[in-house]
């Protein structure tokens, strides 16, 4: 589908167009908004031209007749980049220009970040999302959302072209602080199918099987159902990078540590993604969390 750009849409920019950037903002061109797109290294995403969505040079050119900016990149540091950076969106944006953030990045960075847009007159919502590359692509993103209510409303028709549930869940920062508990939960929940599909390896039990048996109990999950596979094949196409997961373990920690939280299963999970990533393996899909439990338990040599 190609939808064509419709007038009262309205025309969005879309900066960082990665794994997930790319496919959310397709998702927005076949909603029928008009989509100007930015990647910081050209030549990414071509197959977005035949959506229609025009490419700009710099984050100022790409916002410049935007009435919202979607931003999807790595991590705090790369948000900063594209908001305050060398022809960044301040330099280009029309007071008024709604700022959504997509990226997961730390909450501290968001507060800051609204505070220096507002003395600009743009303001900004935090709109992290989950669902992996797959709700991505098929538009059913789960996004928590952090700011101002009539912003978050002002929002809203962007975020439910890209996702299907939205949630305001407080003042801008608290949808980072949402994600953060996500990605903790999936911690336990990625090493607890990885042990588990080790141990059905090792015990000699037809495995899938094993896979399709618990997915009707109490031990079913999203990983359960989508991820076990690649740890059966010990094969880990992307998805959702390891070093990205690790990214996300590190604000989830700090954040623990500034409130007296103890996360000992995302601390242990942490460690295993820092040896994932020193031995080249930090563009795997997280699922390869299983590639570290394989090797301890002598599977693969
Ligand atoms: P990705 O495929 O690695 O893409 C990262 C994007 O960020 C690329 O467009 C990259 O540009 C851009 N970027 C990085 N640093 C930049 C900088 N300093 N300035 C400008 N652009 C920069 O990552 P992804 O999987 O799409 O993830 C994007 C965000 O979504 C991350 O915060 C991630 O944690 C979050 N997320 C991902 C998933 C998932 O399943 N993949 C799920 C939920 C949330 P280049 O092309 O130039 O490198």
């Amino acid at each position: 589908m190609t939808g064509e750009p419709s007038p009262e849409r309205g025309r969005v920019a879309f900066l960082g167009l990665g794994t997930m950037g790319a496919a959310m903002a397709a998702n927005l061109a076949r909603a029928g908004f008009a989509v100007t797109g930015w990647n910081r290294t050209p030549g990414r995403a071509p197959e977005l031209a035949d959506l229609g969505i025009a490419m700009a040079d710099t984050p100022a050119a790409a916002v410049a007749d935007a009435e919202i900016a979607v931003i999807c990149v790595s991590d705090t540091p790369d948000v900063e980049a594209v908001l305050f950076g060398p022809d960044g969106i301040v330099d280009g944006a029309r007071a008024g220009t709604l700022i959504v953030d997509c990226s997961t990045i730390a909450p501290s960075g968001s507060w800051d970040f609204a505070k220096r847009l507002a003395d600009r007159d743009l303001s900004m919502v935090d709109a992290p999302v989950s669902g992996g590359s797959e709700g991505a692509k098929n538009a059913t993103l789960t996004i928590f959302v952090g700011g101002e209510a009539s912003d978050v409303e002002r929002a809203r028709r962007v975020l439910t072209a890209m996702g299907r549930t939205i949630t305001h869940v407080g003042p801008i920062g608290a949808g980072q602080a949402v994600k953060a508990v996500n990605q903790v939960i999936l911690a336990g929940t990625y090493l607890g199918v990885a042990e588990g599909m080790v141990l059905a390896i090792k015990a000699g039990l037809d495995v899938n099987q094993v896979v399709e048996a618990l997915g009707g109990g109490a031990a079913q999950s999203w990983v359960l159902a989508n991820r076990s596979g690649r740890m059966i094949d010990n094969d880990y196409p992307l998805g959702f990078k390891v070093s990205l997961h690790r990214k996300d373990l590190g604000i989830a920690l700090d954040l623990a540590a500034q409130l007296g939280a103890v996360l000992p299963v995302s601390a242990l999970a942490a460690q295993l993604e820092t040896g994932l990533i020193a031995t080249s393996h930090g563009d795997d899909d997280m699922s390869a969390l299983a590639r570290a439990i394989r090797s301890l338990s002598a599977l693969d040599s």
